[in-house]
């Protein structure tokens, strides 16, 4: 018999392939800017690092314990490099959580709308889910989730900043959420995003996991890096918890071209902050258009925007018959727009204005 929460489930609808999706519409050009990638690619030394390593070795098994990325993260976050749990992506670290840390009838808080992944696996689990609203401006609500704590729950999920609204929470807000949070109660801080913020200087938690045994903090190479299609994230987390994970952990789970990959990527920080100074340059240009156009939208610090408009889902078939793909269906007649190259970005306002303007 398959597992009761099993059953209800739905499978999570991946992007199309952009060559599958020209050929279906016939497009010459196709920008995809649903998935909050990176539209300006990866660092040049992603590609020399591995034509370096010369595809050698295939036959053999990868490092298990990922030593030369772990190394290198290690020393740049100084933390003990014991800390740090990796994934075949960070969808991997959620699942691996959820599953290490969930029992069934658990609950588990998340802000309402947040990434689905925290969700899915919650429910694979067997947990109950606690939504906890967002405010009318999209921001996480700390107190509600104070307010929604039980002795059943188990782990609460902030997103940082939230995917799909963008909006983020303060270094200082979320140390003060942390003493209320009973210890018992392990809160994971999802830092997808975290290198796209410009509001304040140090806004990574990181630096609270020595004093929070119970605060788990989550990194990908996906968004600022580039490297969506390598599948490296990681966990940095007390080392009681890390043991547990590893335990738990697939033991082959990332390859050696993967842990290349991420290596040059991260030694090459120039090129992520030339992304993140570009993405917030064209962020604001994004939240100034939207903001004179009158529509309500929220304020994002990541590499995408989230607005509503009356609409939406005819608008991104507009917008795709233009070559540009939009993500729908995370609210109501709101659309998120991953920040593209600022070419594009003008191409899609322009379109945007022209469709608000043939409402009237
Ligand atoms: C994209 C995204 C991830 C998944 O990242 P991968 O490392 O590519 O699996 C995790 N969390 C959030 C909030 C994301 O938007």
């Amino acid at each position: 018999m398959v597992k009761s929460a099993i059953k209800q489930l739905t499978p999570y609808v991946p992007e199309q392939t952009l060559a599958a999706l020209k050929a279906q519409r016939g497009l010459d050009k196709l920008v995809r800017l649903s998935a909050n990638e990176n539209a300006w690619g990866t660092s040049p030394k992603v590609k020399q690092a591995i034509l370096d390593w010369g595809i050698t070795d295939v036959n053999r098994y990868p490092d298990s314990n990922v030593a030369q990325l772990r190394g290198v993260i290690a020393d740049r976050l100084t933390i003990d490099p014991e800390q740090l749990v990796f994934g075949d992506g960070l969808d991997e670290v959620i699942q691996l959580l959820s599953r290490t840390l969930l029992s069934p009838d658990d609950e588990v808080i998340l802000t309402q709308p947040t990434f689905s992944e925290y969700g899915l696996h919650a429910e694979i689990e067997g947990a109950k889910l606690v939504n906890v609203a967002a405010t009318d401006t999209g921001e996480t609500d700390l107190n509600d989730m104070l307010r929604a704590i039980t002795p059943k729950t188990q782990m609460i999920w902030l997103c940082n900043p939230n995917n799909p609204t963008g909006t983020y929470v303060t270094h200082q807000a979320i140390a003060d959420f942390m003493t209320q949070v009973p210890a018992t109660v392990t809160v994971v801080v999802d830092e997808a995003y975290i290198d796209f913020v410009t509001a304040e200087s140090q806004a990574s938690v990181i630096d609270l996991t020595p004093q929070f045994e119970n605060l788990v903090v989550l990194r990908t190479f996906s968004k600022a890096y580039g490297l969506a299609n390598f599948r490296v994230g990681y966990a940095v987390v007390a080392k009681p918890l890390a043991r547990l994970l590893q335990t738990v952990r697939l033991p082959y789970n990332l390859s050696t071209v993967a842990e290349i990959a991420a290596v040059a990527a991260y030694q090459d920080q120039a090129f992520v902050d030339s992304v993140v100074k570009t993405v917030a340059q064209e962020r604001a240009q994004w939240l100034n258009f939207l903001a004179e156009l009158g529509l309500q939208f929220d304020a994002s610090q990541a590499n995408f925007v989230f607005f509503k408009i009356n609409g939406a889902k005819q608008l991104s078939e507009l917008l795709l018959d233009h070559g540009y793909l939009v993500r729908t269906g995370l609210g109501e007649n709101w659309l998120r727009v991953t920040i593209g190259k600022p070419a594009d970005n003008l191409v899609i306002q322009g379109l945007i204005k022209a469709f608000k303007k043939g409402q009237k």
